[in-house]
């Protein structure tokens, strides 16, 4: 079993960390090659040159950025890698671009698991990850000693897209919530009430949430590395917006969400972390 990584960014470069630390990492690539050279010295692993560095590999990961990112790996993958390898992708993106690639890479006799994860930076970094996936049970199986070494749950949701259609569920809470919490700690501020006093009384009771303990205390003192990006959330929920316009759903809260995290990106903050949000509530 050899695996390889594409997309060291936030999330991949921890996740390709933990691969490394259990022996199963061969070789790692990303847009940036400087970023693959360094972290393939630290790691002591390969930075792939070129596709076919991968050839040797049973599982390729990737956690890229978008969806064209995602087809442009398939599709140097798919002519290099074996019949009976597997392509995994941890990126967020929609259900067409799931089926697409898988089905780029069955003509070659290639497995592919969309396999979107949840648990944020902290989750990578502590091998602590949701890891919700669609595809073949058989090539879960061949993909599951990669998967088991950065998540503490990994769920077959059962065909291709149904990964990234969990997600896309997984989106609309992480939206609603990012929103609720940014509103009431505006509110929290306005109202003069001690940080240090509201957030462990907030988190002690039914309010208490991931993005709240993890994201609370920063947000207040204006902190807003990523974590996770406004523009990443935002490419979520587009491909969310579309997918419950589709279902009939009322969809308010995925229309606020979209609406604030295009105006923050406007606003030049696509790089900063979600909780970033506060300065739009702040008014
Ligand atoms: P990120 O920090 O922006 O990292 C993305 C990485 O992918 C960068 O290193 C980038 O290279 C590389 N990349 C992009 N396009 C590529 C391509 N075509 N070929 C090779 N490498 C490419 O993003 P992230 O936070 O790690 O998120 C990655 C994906 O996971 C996104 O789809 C995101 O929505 C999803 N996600 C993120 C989180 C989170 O909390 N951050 C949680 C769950 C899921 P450069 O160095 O050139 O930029």
């Amino acid at each position: 079993m050899s695996a390889g990584f594409i997309g060291l960014g936030a999330m991949g470069a921890p996740m390709a960390g933990h691969l490394a630390a259990r022996k199963l990492l061969s070789v790692i690539d990303n847009r940036t090659r400087s970023k693959a050279e360094t972290l393939a010295a630290q790691l002591g692993v390969r930075a792939a040159a070129t596709p076919a560095d991968f050839a040797g590999c049973t599982v390729v990961a990737l956690c890229v950025s978008m969806d064209a990112d995602v087809l442009q790996q398939v599709e140097a993958l798919a002519g290099v890698l074996k019949p009976g390898s597997v392509v995994v992708d941890h990126s967020t993106v929609s259900v067409a671009t799931a089926k697409r690639a898988q089905a780029l890479l069955a003509a070659k006799g290639i497995g592919f698991l969309d396999a979107p994860v949840s648990g944020g930076v902290e989750g990578a970094r502590n091998g602590k990850l949701s890891v919700m996936v669609g595809g073949d049970a058989a090539d879960l199986e061949i993909a599951r000693p990669t998967l088991e070494s950065y998540a503490a749950r990994i769920t077959h949701m059962g065909a291709t897209g149904s990964g990234q259609a969990t997600k896309a569920v997984n989106q609309v809470l992480v939206a609603g919530i990012n929103e609720a919490v940014c509103e009431g700690l505006a509110l929290g501020e306005k109202l003069g009430l001690d940080p240090d006093k509201l957030l462990p009384t907030l988190m002690a009771g039914a309010a208490g949430n991931w993005f709240l303990e993890k994201r609370g205390a920063t947000l207040l003192r204006n902190q807003f590395a990523p974590g996770f990006k406004c523009g990443h959330l935002l490419k979520d929920l587009r491909i969310v917006q579309g997918m419950a316009h589709d279902a009939g759903i009322r969809a308010t809260v995925i229309e606020q969400a979209l609406a604030d995290y295009a105006e923050l990106v406007q606003r030049g903050e696509a790089d900063a972390d979600t909780s970033a949000l506060i300065l739009l509530k702040r008014g």
